[in-house]
């Protein structure tokens, strides 16, 4: 494996990255697919092969996950503060190799190193809450009913089911994973096929820090077959889907007809609501920030700009300027402030998107297009502004990239109801100075989440989800999520009469 950055890979990546071909690890082993098919794992930075990834048949899915039910009684039976103490050795562990975990992130999925690095820490932070939670959950609740006594019980499910998209490899699967886990639920990983190597490694680790055998299993390979034999299995006791809607409604279907739980967490096409009392030149350093955070692959991203007649002009004006000096580059260069996108695939949706908004009569406030950075061959593109009517497809489709859509409003109903013309509900944010009109146009916008004079707040604690064609089954983060992986049998006895 020779990948050209200028940085110098760590001597450990190089090492992990040297085995070349990985296969999927269940049950504290590795699982080669039948018949040898692999897939490349490519750095979008410069288009090198990183490495190949089994691709396992839909057999090998279905024994993953009879590994996991198996390995569930003994998880779910180990004690509370045993099982606790097993997850915070995996989560010192992940922290103590974080640089590690980010550079692997950093190449597999083209994010820029520090904010790979985040995005490891926060799986750790993730993962020290829930179990922190989960200590604090008492199995039996007293339930006081009138001639009978009766309680609740709590007791994990069994074998649960996770499906991930590229964008947050890492991140997402901290966000999953974890209150299954501290709940005593065994767990089965899908990554994505473009960026499954951090899964990998983790799974690995986990063994290496005693997470019992069977308890972590990543499965590899790719959608239609590995990922939909998982969404079908019968024997999983709940399934977890974050990705695209057209993809969430197939998992959708595949766990009603085996009336499996199911939580979906799609995508989204996010406003911003900037008012004219704002500061407008650090609410523009806000949202373009926002727009190229991750190239602007990000499913809660604000990729509609409503912005108040008065200010739209010096808005735009400050925000063409930052935007055209954005340094675009590889993911490891310490100079880069923004990556490549995912895969040529991506590349092209994005491209496609701005002829697309064009001929639909979007006016181009910032042309976009493909970035050169010298001594890569990447998928980069530079960050693009259209303008003009919500009706437009780049106004109501996911993108996927960095290209954000502006539009004037007068007044707050306008902009309300701006905000809430989409199918989307997946997170808006409202910038003014005014704070009761911030919470009346926060509690206004229907979507999971509305942020004020922010974007992209993520506290540990707060439920995040998503309406409409964004999801169900929201509550990521927060004790909601933790409680999904319980279920409560009733246990009543009716008195006797006195
Ligand atoms: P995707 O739906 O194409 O793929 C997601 C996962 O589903 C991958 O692991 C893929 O292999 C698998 N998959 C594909 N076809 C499948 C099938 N038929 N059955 C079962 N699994 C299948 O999404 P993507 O392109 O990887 O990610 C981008 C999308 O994810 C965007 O829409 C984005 O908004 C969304 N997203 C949402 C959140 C959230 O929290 N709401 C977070 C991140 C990304």
């Amino acid at each position: 494996m020779s990948v050209t950055t200028k940085t110098k890979l760590l001597a450990e990546v190089e090492a992990f990255l040297s085995r070349g071909v990985f296969p999927s690890f269940v049950g504290g082993q590795d699982l080669p697919s039948s018949n040898g098919t692999l897939i490349p794992t490519i750095d979008p930075g410069s288009g090198t092969k990183l490495a190949d990834i089994h691709d396992l048949e839909p057999e090998l899915i279905d024994q993953a996950v009879d590994v996991a039910n198996a390995a569930f009684p003994d998880w779910a039976d180990t004690p509370q503060a045993e099982r606790s103490a097993i997850l915070l050795k995996l989560a010192d562990a992940v922290e103590e190799r974080k640089e590690i975990i980010a550079q692997i992130e950093a190449l597999d999925a083209g994010k820029i190193e520090a904010q790979a690095q985040g995005d490891v820490q926060n799986f750790v932070d993730t993962l020290r809450y829930f179990v922190k939670l989960s200590d604090q959950v008492e199995p039996r609740t007293k339930l006081s009913i009138e001639g009978h006594e009766a309680w609740t019980y709590k007791q994990p499910w069994g074998a649960c089911a996770f499906i991930f998209p590229w964008n947050f490899p890492f991140l997402l699967i901290g966000w999953g994973i974890s209150p299954a886990l501290a709940a005593g639920n065994t767990v089965v990983i899908k990554p994505a096929e473009d960026t499954s190597l951090s899964a990998l490694y983790l799974a690995h680790l986990a063994k290496e820090v005693g997470v019992p055998d069977g308890v972590i299993n990543v499965v590899t390979g790719r959608g239609a077959t590995a990922g939909a034999a998982l969404s079908n299995n019968k024997d999983i006791k709940r399934m977890s889907f974050t990705g695209s809607p057209e993809v969430g409604q197939l998992v959708g279907e595949a766990c009603g007809r085996n009336l499996v739980p199911v939580k979906l967490e799609l995508g989204g096409k996010g406003a911003a609501v900037v008012f004219n009392d704002v500061d407008v030149e650090a609410t523009a350093e806000a949202l373009v920030g926002a727009i190229t955070f991750h190239t602007g692959q990000v499913c809660c991203d604000a990729t509609r700009w409503l912005i108040h007649k008065d200010i739209y002009d010096e808005f735009v004006g400050h925000c063409v300027s930052r935007l055209k000096n954005v340094r675009i580059g590889h993911p490891l260069d310490p100079e880069s402030q923004m990556g490549p996108v995912v895969n040529p695939k991506q590349c092209e949706r994005v491209l496609g998107y701005l002829d697309k908004g064009k001929a639909d009569g979007a006016e181009c406030l910032l042309e976009g297009g493909v970035a050169d950075v010298e001594g890569y061959t990447g998928n980069y593109v530079k960050p693009a502004l259209l303008a003009g009517s919500l009706d437009n497809v780049a106004a109501r489709e996911e993108i996927f990239g960095p290209v954000a859509y502006l539009s004037p409003f007068e007044t707050e109903d306008e902009a309300i109801r701006m905000a809430n013309n989409t199918d989307y509900g997946l997170a808006n944010s409202v910038w003014t100075s005014d704070l009761d009109r911030a919470s009346r146009v926060a509690e206004s916008m229907v979507a999971g989440n509305s942020w004020i004079n922010a974007h992209n707040v993520f506290a540990h604690g707060v439920p995040y989800g998503g309406v409409n064609k964004s999801g169900m089954g929201g509550g990521v983060l927060s004790i909601e999520t933790l409680m999904d992986y319980y279920r409560s049998t009733s246990v009543v006895r009716p008195l006797p009469n006195e």
